[in-house]
């Protein structure tokens, strides 16, 4: 779904990814980690194509979606006008209640995002890229906002996209849990570049080996 090569970004004169190379094939699940402003956002707001001014080989084969880290919803329009928004299917309206509905906003749909929680804000931006149905799907700490139990229904949200239509995901998060719990394959972002990477050995789906977190659920 992406190819970079030598990918080089500087603001003025810090460099902040510098030569940087990355593989996520169409199905794949990835995870990037890294210290807190190690270039985390700028990779992927490059990969959404949002960022030109860069050097190097970049190749996104699809169509893309992000969720960013701050949500980013647009004031004027309603809940369900911001996941519309700019969306090209069939039945764009249905579409957006459906997603709407699966991570739980329904009854949100006719507000406006200067009203809804932080988490709430962070659940329409999932839905505003999951209706996209992407080849690409960049996450961008969506889950950080969320109370833990909403976020164990989102993990299965987006796992269950995944297994769907088979994405490439790049997920950034802080947390190594959860990077271990969804992706296949786990990155470390450091001094502008991949500095570790690791696959991840264990089966699917990881949720069944915690029996605290089927007890969660069962209780939602
Ligand atoms: P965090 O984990 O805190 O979200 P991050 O890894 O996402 O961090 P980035 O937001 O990509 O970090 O920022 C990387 C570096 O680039 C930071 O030092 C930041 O200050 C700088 N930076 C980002 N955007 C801009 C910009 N528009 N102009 C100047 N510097 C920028
Ligand atoms: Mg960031």
């Amino acid at each position: 779904a992406a190819q970079v090569k030598g990918l080089t970004k500087r603001f003025g004169s810090r460099v902040v990814l510098d030569g940087l190379d990355l593989d996520i094939a169409r199905g794949e699940f990835v995870a990037l980690l890294g210290r807190s402003g190690s270039g985390k956002s700028t990779l992927l707001r490059v990969l959404a194509g949002l960022d030109r001014d860069t050097s190097g080989d970049l190749r996104v084969d699809g169509t893309v979606a992000v969720a960013f880290q701050e949500p980013r919803l647009v004031p004027w329009k309603r809940v369900l006008g911001n996941v519309t928004l700019g969306l090209r299917v069939p039945a764009p309206v249905a579409a957006a209640d459906t997603a709407l509905a699966e991570v739980g906003l329904t009854e949100r749909r006719d507000v406006w995002p200067l009203t809804l929680s932080g988490g709430e804000a962070q659940r329409v931006s999932l839905a505003r890229a999951l209706v996209r149905d992407p080849d690409l799907l960049l996450l961008d700490e969506p889950f950080s906002a969320l109370d833990a139990l909403t976020r164990i229904n989102v993990h299965r949200l987006v796992l269950d996209l995944w297994e769907r239509h088979r994405p490439g995901v790049l997920l950034v998060t802080h947390d190594v849990d959860e990077a271990l719990l969804l992706a296949d394959r786990v990155l470390v972002l450091d001094d502008g570049r991949i500095a570790h990477q690791s696959e991840v050995a264990l089966p699917r789906p990881r949720e069944r080996d915690h029996p605290e977190l089927v007890e969660l659920r069962s209780v939602l």
